[in-house]
């Protein structure tokens, strides 16, 4: 199967569960979800007239709209070619989930890699059993989207923007009939703002979650 990719580099997980983690992130080309505040608006149109070559893709700036169609195997050569040395791939976008990653998951698995999805929850969740499936749910978004109870149900990690207490409680809704025993639960400040983070930091303590940071804009790396 054909992915369509936008970028692929090598850097630190920056977030969530495997934060400082060395991850190679595949972005894929592709979002209707349409958050206002989104960071890679380059990614949500897959135009015919940006589709490039793979090696035009790879460890070139994405921040622009090409993509490049690619299998796992052209992927995962790339990333020996590259002298990746990660073992966790971080699959992105975009909005990922609205393409089948079992090929691609699997794959990368059967080389020697341990897959991690990151999704607004938006659509099915089409992996590997073993994939490490991160929702950052994202809800009343301009499309309209609904957050799919069945991707919060695969999801090993929900991660939620918070920056008021509005926020909590629209996770607190929209979770309410998932067991959630299983799951890793992190909140995460808004834009590294200080009552963003007072507030997280206080729900997080009340409920045993776990503070995601955005350890990458400290950084100041991708
Ligand atoms: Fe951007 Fe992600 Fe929202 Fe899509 S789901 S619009 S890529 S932040």
């Amino acid at each position: 199967m054909n992915y369509p990719v936008n970028e692929v580099f090598e850097t630190i997980q920056g977030e969530g569960m495997f934060t400082g983690v060395p991850a190679i992130f595949v972005r894929l080309q592709g979002c209707p979800v349409g958050c206002a505040w989104c960071d890679t608006q380059h990614t949500w149109e897959k135009l015919a007239q940006n589709q490039v070559s793979p090696e035009q893709v790879i460890q070139v700036d994405g921040s622009i709209g090409r993509w490049s169609e690619m299998t796992a195997k052209e992927l995962i050569g790339h990333f020996t070619r590259m002298g990746f040395s990660a073992r966790h791939v971080v699959i992105t976008g975009g909005e990922p989930c609205m393409y089948d990653l079992q090929d691609l998951t699997t794959a990368l698995e059967q080389a020697g890699y341990r897959c991690q999805i990151e999704t607004s929850g938006t659509f099915e969740v089409n992996c590997s059993v073993d994939t490490w499936v991160t929702v950052s749910p994202k809800i009343n978004m301009k499309a309209g989207m609904i957050v799919r109870q069945d991707a919060l149900q695969r999801a090993n990690e929900i991660k939620h923007p918070v920056g008021l207490m509005r926020h909590v409680e629209e996770l607190d809704a929209l979770v309410a009939d998932i067991d959630t025993t299983d799951k890793v639960m992190c909140l995460q400040p808004i834009s590294q703002k200080a009552r963003a983070t007072e507030l997280a930091m206080q729900v997080c303590i009340d409920r045993n979650w776990r503070l995601s940071i955005q350890t990458h804009k400290y950084l100041n790396i991708d």
